[in-house]
């Protein structure tokens, strides 16, 4: 069976083949928060997330699409890195839409 390892992150696109975030709102566990953390209704942002991929007959969650952020901005306001930048997901969306931009990881380094 093939598994991921860090040898497979891009440090250019500074991803991995396949997204533990991305999975989970495939499984409808929560949305992309404007934090580009993964947030669920019961936990908000403090989970840890694994993932196995499995071609295995499992009862499956709906997709999440959309973010349910709505106009909070708490993580936006509150960031002292200015790191958050606030754009509302959707499933699908370039991820530059919704991470931090170069020059702040620049200036992180
Ligand atoms: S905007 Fe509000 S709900 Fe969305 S991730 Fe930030 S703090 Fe959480």
């Amino acid at each position: 069976m093939p598994s991921l390892n860090t040898e497979q992150f891009n440090p250019v696109t500074l991803s991995m083949p396949v997204q533990h975030k991305t999975l989970a709102t495939r499984a409808g566990l929560g949305w992309i928060g404007k934090s580009a953390l993964l947030v669920t209704k019961e936990y908000g942002p403090a989970v840890r997330l694994g993932s196995a991929l499995t071609d295995a007959d499992l009862r499956t969650g709906t997709p999440t699409d959309t973010a349910r952020c709505g106009n909070c901005r708490q993580c936006v306001d509150r960031c002292p890195a200015r790191a958050v930048v606030g754009n509302n997901w959707q499933a699908g969306m370039a991820r530059e839409g919704a991470e931090p931009g170069e020059a702040i990881i620049d200036e992180i380094e």
